[in-house]
């Protein structure tokens, strides 16, 4: 077995007209439309960090591709073209066939053509995707572009992914014990590609909440030196979750976006013809920090307020 048995089984070739030439050579060549940026990103898995070992292949393909595409819905652009570079432990057919058909799954449904990548052999089973996006020029939604008096809005819900995490670990990593929303939750986070690219011309910043609510709406604040009132009563959370834990708690892939307050209700009507839920969860405000409040009292803010992978080095 070598790389290019890997490659000839596992990965194989699309036809994209965006695409000159894929797979096979020393670099792929692609076409960019005119008129357009290209909006670039990675984002790595690592076992027993990103990803538990008795993880499924599929599911960890899947998640690869939507994590990376979460990123560019960041940006409000439209994800293109990928890169794989994978380091695997052991030449495993099975799991390289479900890995690949999950990650593709997940490109095929929005049209994102892989074109190249790395595969090695070593110690860890590591993986990176790079994704490229394109934005009309100057579209691109920077995080800096926060403004006082602007409103906090979420896409979807928080805190199920943290939850299906918990029930795992409480139930010995045994994936079968999962239901099918949990599995969803934690490995296929929905696209929010759609949404970001109808609401582009009305969003000032948008971020994905990958390391946390509280820590996104932070950065926001930070880069566009404003504060924000976070109403916690608003924020659509599971039945049992503890408010605090989840706006603390990575891994769900959803956006937080601030636009002008009088724009709400057209954003709704955008979110009801997208299909997909969007709520009001805040305000940005002067005094460059971020106040909590639940039902109108203040409340303590919480010693961490997301995911740092360095946090304890
Ligand atoms: P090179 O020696 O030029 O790096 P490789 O032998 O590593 O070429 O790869 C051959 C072709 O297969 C290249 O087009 C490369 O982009 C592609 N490729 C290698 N590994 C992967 C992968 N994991 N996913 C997608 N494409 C890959
Ligand atoms: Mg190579």
């Amino acid at each position: 077995m070598n790389e290019k048995d890997v490659i000839q089984n596992f990965i194989s070739k699309q036809q994209h007209n965006s695409v000159a030439y894929g797979i096979g050579d020393d670099c792929a060549v692609v076409n960019p439309s005119p008129g357009h940026q290209l909006v670039v990103t990675t984002d790595s898995m690592v076992e027993g960090i990103h990803f538990v070992k008795q993880s499924p292949a599929y599911e960890i393909g899947y998640k690869l591709m939507a994590t990376n595409i979460s990123d560019i819905a960041s940006m409000c652009a439209l994800p293109k073209w990928a890169t794989l570079n994978l380091t695997i432990k052991t030449y495993n057919k099975k799991w390289l066939k479900n890995f690949s058909n999950g990650l593709l799954d997940c490109a095929n449904q929005h049209n994102i053509a892989l074109v190249g990548g790395d595969t090695t052999l070593g110690d860890h089973l590591v993986m990176s995707l790079q994704l490229i996006g394109e934005i009309p020029i100057g579209d691109a939604r920077l995080r800096e572009n926060t403004v006082i008096g602007d409103a906090v809005f979420m896409t979807g819900k928080v805190g199920y992914a943290s939850q299906a995490l918990k029930h795992l670990i409480d139930n010995n990593y045994q994936h079968s014990s999962l239901t099918t929303s949990q599995i969803s939750a934690l490995y296929k986070p929905p696209s929010r590609v759609s949404i970001a690219i109808a609401l582009r011309h009305l969003i000032h910043a948008c971020v994905d909440i990958s390391d946390g609510l509280l820590h996104e709406l932070e950065i926001i604040c930070e880069r566009s030196a404003t504060g924000a009132k976070l109403m916690l009563e608003r924020i659509p959370i599971p039945q049992d979750a503890e408010i605090l834990q989840v706006i603390t708690a990575g891994d769900d892939y959803e956006l937080l976006f601030t636009a002008d307050a009088k724009h709400e209700q057209e954003i709704s009507q955008i979110a009801n013809a997208v299909g997909c839920e969007i709520t009001l969860i805040g305000h940005i405000i002067g005094d460059n920090s971020v106040m909590l409040t639940l039902n109108d009292q203040r409340v303590d803010y919480p010693e961490i307020s997301g995911y740092d992978h360095f946090a304890s080095s």
